[in-house]
């Protein structure tokens, strides 16, 4: 989230949990349900220089959000139930459903065990490439690239270009400017391409996150063998799928399905974008998934559920338990849904 932005929302969430607003927005608000994103969910590590920190969230603040939604009444459903209560129409109850995107060791690790305690179901959406070690998780890359180096050289609109990153306000700075400046590339191939020969300039075993964060196909079977636990698809290679082909899509999405069928036995009928925000799955991903038989299928376009999105089961959105925002009274407020409709400018339904 660039800077402005994120002060801005972080002072709209101030400003509702201060003034009560969201629990008077609530009605208008609060939709049907909410379908939660995480992707880490470990211990806090101290270096200062932890770009992609918004994607993780400490255990105690985890089991905190998980206890504060058991208290709450809300019902902490599958995304099988999510998918059920659409399609009857099925709005008693409002509910939580909790995902992870990924399929990170510490999923298994430090949130299986309180969702297990709490008897939370779950959706864990894995990119195969991931478990098949063959993954390239690229933004972790450029994290490590940067975080080891004090000047970096990298291809750049067709020039070489050096970047300092000597303390951690540089190696912020230079994060963000290649990181926003990759996801501005016209495809995906550019994309892995500058990254790729960044790692080798730079000695970083891109491969190895693979091994060292992601679960293996053991760990998954065991996860999966848990009757609270829906695997579900998050295509092969991970990529931003506004940026590949048509015909590419498709072959993600279905190659996804049945290495997961085969390595786990069963045919994952949810699926998540990779990146999942606006710019990288729109209408011709969300048509896609649904002829191909996904019952569901999530983004990371922020905000509740509401009865409308009946008829958008496959661009359904999410609220992300942000690593940025872990104070208790914001997990409050986002569940709520007031902080996303501001966010979405009270417009229920994203789905262009
Ligand atoms: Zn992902």
């Amino acid at each position: 989230m660039e800077g402005v932005k994120y002060k801005l929302f972080r002072t709209a969430l101030e400003t509702l949990y201060f003034s009560g607003a969201h629990l008077m927005l609530r009605p208008l608000l609060g939709g049907v349900g909410t379908i939660l994103t995480l992707h880490h969910v470990r211990p806090a590590r101290r270096d200062r220089f932890q770009p992609n920190r918004l994607l993780e969230v400490t255990p105690s603040y985890f089991e905190r959000v998980i206890r504060r939604l058991r208290r709450s009444g809300a019902q902490l459903v599958s995304i099988d139930e999510v998918y059920r209560r659409l399609k009857e129409r099925d709005f008693r109850g409002r509910f939580v459903s909790v995902t992870f995107d990924d399929g990170y060791r510490d999923t298994l690790e430090f949130a299986y065990p309180i969702l297990k305690n709490y008897e939370v179901p779950f959706t864990v959406y894995v990119a195969t490439s991931f478990p098949d070690r063959v993954g390239e998780l690229w933004w972790l890359a450029l994290e490590a690239v940067i975080a080891q180096n004090e000047l970096i050289g990298l291809r750049f609109d067709g020039r070489d270009r050096w970047f300092e990153c000597r303390d951690v306000h540089e190696k912020r700075a230079v994060y963000d400017q290649i990181y926003w400046w990759l996801r501005q590339l016209d495809t995906e191939d550019e994309l892995r391409h500058i990254v790729r020969e960044l790692a080798t300039r730079h000695r970083v075993d891109m491969a190895a996150f693979c091994a060292d964060l992601c679960m293996s196909w053991q760990e998954l079977s065991s996860l999966a063998a848990d009757p609270l636990v829906t695997i579900g698809a998050h295509t092969v290679n991970h990529p931003i799928l506004s940026k590949v082909s048509e015909k590419a899509v498709r072959s993600e999405l279905e190659n996804s399905r049945s290495v997961i069928e085969a390595a786990l036995g069963a045919r994952p009928e949810h699926l998540a974008y990779p990146v999942g925000d606006n710019t990288a799955a729109g209408p011709r991903e969300f048509k896609i998934a649904a002829e191909l038989g996904f019952k569901t299928a999530v983004t990371t376009r922020p905000g509740v559920v509401f009865r409308q999105h009946a008829k958008h089961l496959t661009a359904l959105p999410r609220i992300s338990l942000n690593g940025n925002f872990q104070r208790p009274r914001y997990a409050k407020v986002l569940i709520s849904g007031a902080a996303t409709g501001l966010w979405n400018r009270f417009r229920p339904i994203s789905a262009a």
